[in-house]
């Protein structure tokens, strides 16, 4: 079996659910989890978040919405890419589903489609130009999915391109963009807030917010750490020591020989490698073992990775942490040269999962 282990702390999670609810607490919340709730597991995630009485939970596709509806999760859920045909339109309104219409098909689907739906929420480009309408075209899709009738409550959201970056003056730009289109559209819902806007503009506004990143607890906000944002990290991922060497001066460790002793010393071996989703760009990255931190010697396998001991006491059968409370994953994340996001949601099914 593998050494790998991710674990998953709840009392975290609901920490950094009332980071959200202490920086907007007017909002109504539209919580992320999609991609399996970034990495940490979609129903057990949901089942926290929905106790802790989330207002909604945000997922891509329907077969995401669909697994959690079976689990029992009745919270409202939102479809954040909408569909891409409309078969699936009277399974969306059979379970409870909340739509993202962003494009003309799908409002052309949802015109000719005669089901009943509680809440539309319609997407404006406000410069990501990858979904949405512009914000032009936002009054005329309002004023249609109006006259269809069927659709109780209309919402008007927005995704922001440059938030993570409190210095980018786009955002602003972009905010005004949506500003001027609510103020053209009279509708019931407003979001434009990811959780890099609920950190950088916290406020006593009454729109939607929609946290992913910052609920798991990693920064969403280039150059600022984690803890510094009072956020904790949900995820742990550990595994063991499964073999320690001695090496000696100008010996070289691992594929390539990229790494090469510079003092007699150890290394030792971690059960953990780039099949369990650990990056293998990760270089020189940091871990903790017995509460001391070590870096990463030579290049990450499939199974197993080096780390560099020096003489210190290290024995096979060693937790090793590769992220989590020793470990930002943010810090890990800049030496592979990726985000938090991307190494959260890549981890491999071989890492068992613990809900504590
Ligand atoms: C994923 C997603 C979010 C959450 O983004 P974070 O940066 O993780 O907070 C918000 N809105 C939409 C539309 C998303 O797809």
């Amino acid at each position: 079996m593998s050494e790998s282990r991710v674990t998953i702390d709840g009392a975290a999670l609901r920490h950094n659910l009332q980071r959200v609810r202490q920086c907007r607490p007017a909002a109504p919340i539209l919580a992320m989890v999609k991609a399996d709730a970034y990495g940490h597991g979609a129903l057990a995630i949901a089942g926290i978040l929905a106790a802790a009485g989330v207002d909604a939970l945000g997922v891509a596709h329907l077969d995401e919405a669909l697994a959690l509806r079976a689990a029992g999760i009745s919270t409202p859920i939102t479809l954040l890419e909408g569909l891409v045909g409309h078969e699936e339109l009277d399974q969306v309104a059979r379970q409870h589903l909340h739509l993202i219409v962003h494009h003309r098909q799908q409002l052309q689907a949802l015109l000719q489609w005669s089901g009943a739906l509680q809440r539309v929420w319609i997407k404006v480009n406000t410069g990501m130009n990858r979904l949405g309408f512009r914000p032009q075209e936002v009054a005329a899709v309002a004023a249609a999915l109006r006259q269809r009738g069927g659709i109780a409550e209309i919402g008007l959201l927005t995704h922001l391109a440059c938030a993570d970056d409190e210095a980018d003056a786009q955002t602003d730009v972009h905010l005004q963009r949506f500003a001027d289109c609510r103020r053209a559209v009279a509708v019931e819902h407003h979001s434009c807030a990811n959780s890099a806007l609920i950190l950088s503009r916290p406020g006593a506004g009454d729109d939607w917010v929609r946290p992913g990143l910052m609920l798991y607890g990693a920064s969403p906000l280039l150059g600022r750490r984690a803890d510094e944002l009072d956020l904790r990290p949900v995820m742990r991922l550990t595994s063991r020591v499964i073999a320690v060497q001695s090496v000696r001066a100008g010996e070289t460790v691992g594929y390539g020989a990229t790494w090469r002793a510079q003092h007699d010393g150890r290394i030792a071996i971690v059960g953990i490698g780039y099949g369990d989703g650990y990056p293998r760009t990760a270089t020189a990255a940091p871990v903790a073992l017995r509460g001391r931190r070590y870096a990463l010697a030579g290049r990450v396998s499939m199974d197993m990775l080096a780390i560099t001991v020096g003489m210190d006491e290290v024995a096979v059968g060693d937790e090793v942490e590769l992220w989590g409370g020793q470990v930002a994953i943010d810090t890990v994340a800049a030496c592979a040269g990726t985000l938090s996001y991307e190494l959260l949601c890549r981890l491999t099914q071989r890492a068992q999962r613990h809900y504590e």
